[in-house]
């Protein structure tokens, strides 16, 4: 059987743009007790495809029968040079997690990873690849750290000792025997008896190195279908899509004095967008919903659930600064029989604070 040296593939991944390459071999999770309890516990939330592919997310060997190497690749879409907790969004405005502002990472991604699945597959016809970007049942974070790119914090985010956590995952499994020639040095822990992203989550969602998704705002703003309970819609703040909290205040994603930030982001990530008109949302259509989120992961938000939470955004506003025009169009929505009932819901608590 030929072996492929790793330095070889981490190389051309690097020339491809990724900004952290390694290679671990496919082996099962040692976290698959603490996995099982997680979605015991039903912390998974509504994700309920996270506790129907168990077993294949704890050994790519399922993923991908023969499995013998993971490619893990990373993407950085910010960068420490400033401090993220001192971004400020104007007032009845809601705010877009950094990941999202951007070009889809899901499309920016497995455009490169199919590229060096093609040309590995030329040399290694007998080979198996399998391109993997979010929605693949696969534990990439952990596959990651065994990769040598970085630590799992206490956030459950992959943390880079010098470029932080503002990383997208990907990954290439394969039946491929890649030799690591320069094997990968694991990064110790770095968290130590820090507990900054535990005392800064509003909703109380993180316990050490793990996150109950039914009190994460992220999960609430992005994935959560239904009404939000009301005893989020404060702590949500001004989060229309998404939450950076956790990652904010993390000393690992600030400036540190006398060192130049390590590793630039990927531009295609980049974007001028870090919040949205509340007003604007509250009044959008399907085609408005459509043409300020194509080609972004904000696409994921239907119309109700994005509305939803400018509602909820909109209470948490005029609790600060009162709006005229903001209160007004909410009571619009809050009055009309036709409006979806989840946004109607949030409009009224929303004015009733
Ligand atoms: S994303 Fe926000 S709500 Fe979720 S764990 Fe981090 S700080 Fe808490
Ligand atoms: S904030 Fe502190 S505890 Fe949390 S991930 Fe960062 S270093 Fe670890």
């Amino acid at each position: 059987m030929q072996r492929v040296k790793a330095s070889e593939i981490t190389e051309s991944c690097r020339a491809m743009g990724f900004a952290l390459a390694g290679v671990c071999p496919a082996r099962a999770s040692d976290r698959a007790a603490e996995y099982r309890a997680w979605i015991d516990a039903g912390m998974h939330a509504g994700m309920s495809w996270l506790a129907r592919d168990v077993e294949v997310r704890l050994a790519p060997g399922v993923l991908l029968p023969g499995a013998r190497s993971i490619v893990v690749v990373a993407d950085q879409y910010a960068d420490r040079s400033s401090d993220p907790r001192a971004e400020a969004v104007p007032r009845a405005h809601g705010r877009i997690a950094r990941y999202a502002r951007g070009h889809d990472y899901h499309n920016v991604m497995k455009k490169r990873l199919h590229a060096l699945a093609d040309a590995l597959r030329e040399r290694h016809p007998g080979d198996q690849f399998k391109t993997c970007v979010d929605i693949s049942p696969l534990l990439e974070r952990e596959h990651a750290a065994r990769a040598g790119l970085g630590w799992v914090g206490k956030h459950t985010l992959l943390i880079h000792p010098k470029r932080g956590s503002w990383l997208l995952l990907g990954a290439l499994v394969t039946t491929l025997d890649i030799e690591n020639d320069t094997p990968p040095t694991s990064v110790p822990d770095h968290c130590g008896a820090c507990t900054r992203c535990i005392d800064a989550c509003p909703t109380g969602a993180i316990t050490p190195y793990s996150v109950d998704a039914r009190k994460c705002i992220s999960y609430l703003t992005i994935e959560h279908r239904d009404p939000i309970d009301e005893t989020f819609h404060a702590p949500i703040g001004d989060r229309l899509f998404g939450c950076d909290i956790c990652q904010d205040v993390c000393p690992h994603n600030s400036p540190r004095p006398g060192e130049r930030a390590d590793g630039e982001a990927n531009p295609a990530y980049a974007s001028g967008r870090a919040s949205l008109p509340l007003l604007d949302v509250l009044g959008w259509t399907d085609d408005d919903r459509r043409a300020n989120f194509r080609g972004t992961p904000m696409m994921r938000a239907r119309l109700d659930t994005i509305r939803r939470n400018a509602a909820i955004c909109a209470g948490n506003a005029l609790r600060e600064h009162d709006d005229a025009t903001l209160r007004a169009r909410l009571n619009v929505i809050a009055a009309d029989l036709n409006e979806e009932p989840m946004v109607r819901h949030a409009a009224a608590r929303a004015v009733d604070q």
